[in-house]
Formats: structure tokens, C-alpha cells, sequence
């Protein structure tokens, strides 16, 4: 499996699309009732349906905004698409991941998320501004 790049989450950070990401209180207390294991086969089950085949269906739509953690980190990991894992994680698009290179990604959503199990300050801010990212036109464009 490839190593994730300890500069990944220094660029992610710089992204101000992809650093906005937050998980709301809901997230949170699904993240709090499971263990790390179990969010890692959730995130591996979307990763062999939803991006890893040849031409996935939707591809740059096929991630949700919210409705689970894993989504939530899918963006804000840029693992949310093929165009996004091509750019910042130089895996080509047009062909199948292979299985290493699915559990790289499920590696970096998952290390995303512990980093963020329990932590009050990931909580959805007050405001609503992370909402705001649901009127975002081509939001894949931006980062
Ligand atoms: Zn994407």
C-alpha cells in the first residue's frame, strides 16, 4: 500500500474548499458509537462501489455532502471523486483501482476522521456556514 504523503494534510489545510469540512454533531456521534474498524469497511464498501471502478457511475457526484462521516472526509481528503484522487493523490483516472491502492484511500478517510473522533472543536460550527457549501456550483473545480 502506498504510504499517505506527510505533506497531504499541510496541502489539504491550504485548500480553503477542502479545509472547511466539518463533521456536524450527528457525524460525530456515529464516529463516537463505532469503532475505527467498522468506519474502515464502511469507507471501504463506498470505495469499491462508488470510485473505484473503471468509470464509476457519476464520477464527481457520486459523494454525498453529509449523511455520513465517510462522505464528509471523502471531501474534505479530495477522495470524493476520480478527477480529485487523480489530482491530489496522482492515482490516473480511466482505469480500475487496484486494491492496494483502495486501501490507501480508505487509509487517508480514516486517518482523517480519528484525528477527529471526540474532538468538541469539529463539531459543526453554530452559524451554519458549512452549509453554505451545498449552494457551491462544480465544487470539484474549485480546489
Ligand atoms: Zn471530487
Amino acid at each position: 500500500m502506498h504510504p499517505i504523503d506527510p505533506g497531504l494534510w499541510a496541502r489539504l489545510a491550504r485548500s480553503s474548499f477542502r479545509s472547511r469540512f466539518r463533521l456536524d454533531l450527528q457525524d460525530q456521534l456515529y464516529l463516537a458509537s463505532r469503532t475505527p474498524h467498522v468506519i474502515a469497511e464502511h469507507a471501504a464498501s463506498f470505495v469499491a462501489t462508488r470510485i473505484a471502478p473503471e468509470r464509476p457511475r457519476q464520477d464527481g457526484r457520486q459523494t454525498p455532502w453529509r449523511g455520513h462521516p465517510v462522505f464528509v472526509a471523502q471531501h474534505a481528503t479530495a477522495t470524493c471523486c476520480r478527477s480529485c484522487i487523480a489530482k491530489w493523490h496522482a492515482l490516473p483516472k480511466g482505469r480500475a483501482l487496484t486494491a492496494p491502492e483502495q486501501r490507501y484511500v480508505v487509509s487517508v478517510i480514516s486517518a482523517w476522521l480519528e484525528q477527529r473522533r471526540d474532538d468538541p472543536r469539529q463539531h459543526a460550527e453554530p452559524d451554519g456556514r458549512q452549509f453554505d457549501l451545498l449552494d457551491s456550483p462544480a465544487p470539484h473545480e474549485q480546489s
